[in-house]
């Protein structure tokens, strides 16, 4: 049997369930959860009504779980045991499939005693034993899922915390992979949001999913558009490979929305994942450690991105894995690739989107770029990997930066010219290059080029994505130069990666409408 998708119910009122059990319907729900302790003016009878309009409402059937939470386990209206109880033995007789209960209110005689009797008085319904810590990990995962077997063992143990970093979500991931059975583990916060998606993957008995972002129960819930249209949802399974973007903060990367549409346009039985990683080298040493102590997750490729590229680069050398002799050179990674035998490689996809990008909008190759004189503003890490990159082509560079100490040095390595910001009103190269965030959303009315500077002979490039048309390249089109948007190198490092992922050139306009499709300005 495959994870459900659950969608909670969470009304006020009847006719404010009837609304959400529709939607809910529509958008694809598996399970329908009604959350009671939502409902104002609470009775079994109310109760019994939203399961008779559940049972009658169009389309197909649904199971249906009944919860009536506890407050302090994260209920919303504190109702007493004794009504919550009366609530979930109606719900039973009324037809509920499932029925969740808090299990350290299990321990209750007379609690215990009545849904039990209830239980045993409807044929297939099944009793849901949950736990859930929403400060953090619980102390000790396997002995909790243990002891709510003991207690009752047709249970179905459900037990969900707070992941204060991506690290905590391995507690979720072992239990899952080391129990059978049903069970419901998975983590909440936005950096427990992966263990929802892969629950899946990893045979969770359920993962929960809202209708909008108006009806979430829970912090880091999803959609169930996001599940089954950006986390190619229907189609993963227990084979499922992982690919992800290791960065901090990573909630609005277009990568998953461009390789997951990408693998199924492929066909290819992969899913790529948001990895929020925060913190520095310990934290992402630690996350790449847990991940390969793990080969049965079936993680095979990352990209990498701010604050972690340097990181990556320095673990794959520790762990003596391949690296790329440029992304050596540029002295960061943004693509890991971990072979099944555990040796890991190490690339930099950010020079190669930048130099296709150029090529491609000049209908040259590579080898033109020879002796191109090209100035590039900016010295931090994207303008390191293109001054490498075009280094490396045999172009004429000079690097104008805000800091001088900075771009000089920068400069000094990569033998190229160096000139203050201040000299731009000189600027006299064929291709000019924005590699600073300046002109990015939402400081858009800002360039980093004085429009005069611009000629009709020049090709401007501005790295800078959000917005796609920066004031920059806008004033380079009135000025009569050609323009290279930062999305062309966005889908060109994309592309080089999704080669290293899958060995198949990805289509490239399909990349760019899916960017296109979403809404940039966040
Ligand atoms: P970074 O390492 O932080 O470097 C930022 C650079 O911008 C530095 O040279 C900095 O100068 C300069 N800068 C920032 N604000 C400035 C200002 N107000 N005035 C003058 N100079 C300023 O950042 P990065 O990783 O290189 O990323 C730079 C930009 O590249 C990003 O903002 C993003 O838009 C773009 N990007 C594009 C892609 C793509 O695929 N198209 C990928 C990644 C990044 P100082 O040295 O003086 O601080």
């Amino acid at each position: 049997m495959h994870t459900k998708l659950t969608v909670p119910i969470a009304a006020n009122d009847f006719d404010m369930a009837k609304e959400q059990i529709k939607a809910a319907k529509a958008a694809g729900a598996e399970i329908l959860e009604l959350r009671a302790d939502y409902l104002e003016n609470l009775t079994p009878i109310l109760v019994k009504k939203i399961i008779a309009e559940i049972k009658n409402s169009a389309g197909r059937p649904l199971p249906l779980l009944v919860t009536c939470r506890d407050k302090q386990q994260g209920g919303i209206i504190g109702y007493p045991d004794r009504l919550r109880v009366d609530v979930l033995t109606a719900a039973l007789k009324a037809g509920a499939d499932f029925i969740d209960f808090e299990y350290e209110k299990f321990f209750s005689v007379e609690n215990q005693e009545r849904i039990k009797v209830a239980l045993s008085q409807s044929s297939k319904a099944m009793l849901i034993l949950s736990a859930h810590n929403f400060e953090t990990k619980f102390d000790n995962i396997v002995k909790l899922h243990r002891h709510i077997g003991t207690l009752y063992s047709a249970a179905i143990p459900k037990l969900v915390y707070t992941a204060n970093h991506i690290n905590d979500c391995f507690d979720a991931f072992d239990l899952l992979h080391s129990t059978g059975g049903e069970r419901i583990v998975f983590c909440m916060g936005s950096a427990g949001l992966v263990s929802r998606i892969i629950a899946k993957k990893l045979n969770s008995f359920l993962t929960f999913a809202s209708v909008d972002d108006k009806t979430a129960t829970a912090p880091g819930q999803l959609t169930v558009e996001q599940f089954k249209k950006l986390y190619r949802y229907d189609s993963t399974n227990a084979d499922t490979e992982l690919y992800g973007v290791i960065g901090s903060p990573v909630a609005h990367s277009l990568s998953p929305a461009v390789h997951n549409v990408c693998f199924a346009e492929a066909k290819v039985n992969k899913l790529y994942l948001p990895l929020l990683v925060e913190g520095g080298k310990d934290e992402f040493d630690r996350f790449m450690d847990n991940i390969l102590a793990r080969e049965w997750l079936g993680f095979a490729g990352f990209s990498v991105t701010i604050p972690h590229k340097q990181n990556a680069l320095d673990y794959v050398r520790e762990k003596h894995g391949f690296i790329e002799p440029l992304a050596e050179k540029i002295g960061a990674a943004n693509t890991i690739l971990s072979g099944a035998d555990g040796q890991l490689a190490a690339y930099n996809t950010d020079y190669a989107g930048a130099l296709d990008a150029i090529t491609s909008t000049l209908g040259i190759s590579r080898s033109d770029l020879n002796g191109l004189s090209v100035a590039v503003v900016g010295a931090g890490g994207v303008a390191r990997a293109i001054v490498a990159g075009l280094t490396d082509a045999g172009a004429k560079i000079c690097i104008y930066n805000r800091t001088v100490k900075k771009g000089q040095k920068l400069a000094d390595e990569f033998g190229c010219d160096f000139a203050p910001l201040g000299d731009l009103s000189r600027l006299d190269a064929k291709l000019v290059i924005n590699a600073t965030s300046i002109g990015m959303h939402p400081d858009i009315d800002a360039t980093p080029i004085p429009h005069w500077c611009l000629k009709k002979d020049m090709t401007v490039f501005d790295t800078v994505y959000n917005p796609a048309e920066t004031l920059l390249l806008k004033q380079a089109k009135e000025a009569g130069a050609k323009t290279i948007d930062g999305l062309s190198m966005f889908i060109g490092q994309a592309a080089a990666q999704f080669k290293l992922f899958t060995g198949k050139k990805p289509d490239t306009e399909l990349m760019r409408k899916t960017v296109a499709s979403y809404d940039l300005l966040w």
